[in-house]
């Protein structure tokens, strides 16, 4: 039976220590002490493992009766960011903001409203600086009754000491090739042969890998990336590339968030719109407008995220196609990522030196830097797409 814990696959270890967090979650609640339910984590991994999936599972399984069954409407409502009990922050920019942790630790001084538990999950709590960090810490040592923090980070030394000391630490571990596989065959029913594939070229990212065994679309565009290498015959042909991937980006955000976007207006036009009669509608339409700009500006930084993240997937992608090349290059006989391509893989590798790969590798680390700094992205490609083409420029 599938249950809160059963996407976290290859975490055997973690997912033992939050499911005996849960069942002891209870106790700890009445005061009793428990050594395996605290109130502030720490999860870390790489990207992939499944940081965010295991934050949510435990914050499910504190606010389930039965502790994280997967589908009963305490689990759902989780599952669907939808629960009142549990918040899970995404920081929509490069660092929390004072003021934002500021509301966090004013709205964690609240009960729950309903669970047993009020849950905070943190995604990229790296990206909490020291004066957000300290805002916060008061809060992480002793929180109300009731209040647990779930922080996640890619590693530890990404976590301020302050903050990574007060927590108690669970460590995802990079799934293998074929822990991947054999969970997208064992729990999502797909084929062998497009698992163990699915698996290759997502190394080790569960929500990738899966996104490729199951989407045609998510296949056809790995592809179109993975033909850049090979077709940077010219100046024009690396500006062209480069403008067809922005492009396609562009348009795969927008399926993504207009629908979403659309739907939280409406509700939100809604909650405003009932009783807004008579003498008050002056009030409530100043403070509907308030509202809207709000959301108008979170969704705004929502879209710039989602398109940041299939700009670096990208970027994975091509690193993955480069490191195949210098396999071949150096004979290393490892595995290919790529396998599939290995006559493209033989012809890139054929037509050029160990030393021109590395550059090449170079540039791709280089442009995720520019994104990571808000350069444009068509510049940012751009210059990439040149910087393949000839790595002596690089
Ligand atoms: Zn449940």
């Amino acid at each position: 039976m599938n249950d809160v814990f059963t996407d976290l696959i290859g975490q055997d270890h973690v997912v033992a220590q939050l499911r005996a967090a849960a069942a002891d979650g209870p106790a700890a609640r009445a005061g009793l002490p428990s050594s395996a339910m605290t109130h502030a984590w720490l999860i870390t991994g790489p990207p992939g493992s499944g940081r965010s999936t295991a934050a949510l599972a435990l914050a499910a399984a504190l606010v389930c009766p039965q502790h994280g069954c997967g589908h009963c409407p305490e689990c759902v409502a989780v599952k669907h960011s939808a629960h009142p009990d549990v918040e899970h922050v995404v920081p929509e920019s490069v660092t929390y903001t004072v003021a934002e942790t500021r509301d966090l630790v004013h709205r964690s001084a609240m009960s729950p409203s309903k669970a047993p538990w009020h849950v905070f999950v943190l995604e990229d709590a790296d990206r909490l600086n020291a004066e957000s960090a300290n805002t916060l810490l008061k809060s992480i040592e002793e929180p109300t009754p009731g209040t647990v923090w779930i922080l996640c980070a890619p590693s530890t030394e990404d976590v301020l000491p302050t903050i990574r000391s007060r927590c108690r630490h669970l460590m995802l571990a990079t799934p293998s090739t074929v822990e991947v596989a054999d969970a997208l065959v064992g729990v999502f029913g797909v084929e062998p042969a497009m698992a163990s594939f699915a698996a290759r070229a997502a190394q080790g990212h569960i929500g990738r890998a899966r996104a490729l065994a199951t989407s045609e679309d998510a296949r056809l565009r790995r592809q179109d990336v993975l033909r850049i290498p090979t077709q940077l015959h010219d100046l024009g042909s690396c500006l062209a590339l480069a403008a067809d991937l922005v492009a396609t980006v562009t348009d795969d955000t927008s399926a993504i968030c207009d629908p979403l976007d659309e739907r939280e207006m409406a509700q939100l036009r809604a909650a405003y719109g009932e009783g807004a009669e008579g003498r008050g509608i002056g009030t409530v339409e100043r403070r509907a407008k308030g509202a809207v700009k709000a959301l108008e500006d979170r969704q705004k930084k929502r879209r710039r995220r989602v398109a940041r993240d299939q700009l670096d997937r990208a970027i994975v992608d091509l690193v993955a196609f480069y490191r195949d090349v210098l396999v071949l290059q150096l004979g290393a006989g490892s595995t290919l990522v790529n396998d599939e391509m290995r006559p493209q893989l033989e012809r890139v590798a054929a037509e050029s030196m160990p030393e021109d790969t590395l550059r090449r590798v170079d540039a791709l680390e280089r442009t995720r830097n520019l994104l990571e700094a808000n350069v444009a992205s068509l510049l940012a490609f751009e210059s990439l797409t040149v910087a393949l083409r000839d790595p002596s420029l690089a």
